[in-house]
C-alpha cells in the first residue's frame, strides 16, 4: 500500500527554523529504515514501503530512534470526532502568539564585534515589543492546550494530528505511549506520529499566562477501549 498524497501528509511536520535546515524537508532515517519529517516538536515516521517518493538520507542523523518511547498497550485511542469536540470548546481571539518569538517575548540576534567575531545575544522581540502577542485576524485562540491525561499539548500540535487523520481518512489513532512528555500514536500500520507536550498538569501555573489552567481543554480518555 502507498500513501496518496505524501506531500500534504508530511509537510505539516517539517520545521522552518533557519538554524535547523535538516528539518526543512522529509528525510530517510537509515537507522529506522523509515521516512521521517519533524520540526523537533512533532514527528511523523513511516515505513519506507508506504512512500512513492525517495527521500534523501541526512548527513548527520538526528537520532530519532532515541526519542521514540517504548510502545505499550495503553488502551487509549484518539478519536477524530472527540478531538474536534475539544477544538469546538476553544474560543476565538484576535490576540495571537507572536510568530517571531513564539510568545516568549525575546529573540536571539547576532552581531559582529570589532574583532570580526559573531556574537549571539538575546533582545526584546522587535515584532511584539516583548509582550509575546500580536493582534491579527480573529481565529481560534492558539494559547489553548488540549490535555490528554496529564500531558498538555498545544492546540497547534493537535491540529496537526487532526489534519493528518483527516488526510488519511481515519477516525481513530491508537496510542502507543503517553509518557515522558510524549504522545506516540499509530495512524496506520507502519505509520506513526509523535507529539511533544507543552507542559504537564503539575507545571500549570496561574501566574504564567501561557500555562494557565483556564486554557486547558480536557480530552476525554476512556481507558479499556469500550465506547
Ligand atoms: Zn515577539
Amino acid at each position: 500500500m502507498k500513501l496518496n498524497d505524501e506531500q500534504t501528509l508530511l509537510r505539516p511536520y517539517c520545521g522552518n527554523d533557519e538554524f535547523r535546515p535538516s528539518m526543512w524537508h522529509p528525510f530517510f532515517d537509515s537507522q529506522l529504515n523509515a521516512v521521517c519529517a519533524t520540526d523537533a516538536h512533532n514527528l511523523i515516521i513511516g515505513d519506507k514501503d508506504l512512500f512513492f517518493n525517495e527521500y534523501a538520507t541526512l548527513e548527520k542523523p538526528l537520532g530519532i530512534k532515541n526519542v521514540l518511547p517504548h510502545e505499550e498497550n495503553t488502551g487509549i485511542k484518539i478519536s477524530y470526532k472527540k478531538l474536534n469536540e475539544c477544538f469546538d470548546k476553544i474560543p476565538y481571539s484576535k490576540k495571537h502568539e507572536c510568530p517571531e518569538c513564539g510568545g516568549y517575548g525575546r529573540v536571539d540576534t547576532t552581531y559582529e564585534t570589532k574583532t570580526g567575531d559573531n556574537l549571539s545575544i538575546e533582545i526584546e522581540c522587535p515584532i511584539c515589543g516583548g509582550t509575546g502577542n500580536v493582534i491579527g485576524e480573529e481565529r481560534k485562540d492558539e494559547r489553548y492546550l488540549v490535555r490528554i491525561k496529564d500531558l498538555c499539548f498545544r492546540y497547534k500540535s493537535m491540529v496537526v494530528l487532526e489534519k493528518t487523520m483527516e488526510n488519511l481518512h481515519i477516525k481513530e489513532a491508537r496510542v502507543l505511549a503517553l509518557t515522558n512528555s510524549r504522545l506516540f500514536v499509530e495512524l496506520l500500520p507502519g505509520l506513526k506520529a509523535l507529539f511533544m507536550c507543552f507542559c504537564e498538569t503539575e507545571d500549570l501555573d496561574g501566574n504564567d499566562e501561557r500555562k494557565d489552567s483556564d486554557l486547558v481543554i480536557d480530552y476525554p480518555v476512556n481507558k479499556g477501549g469500550k465506547k
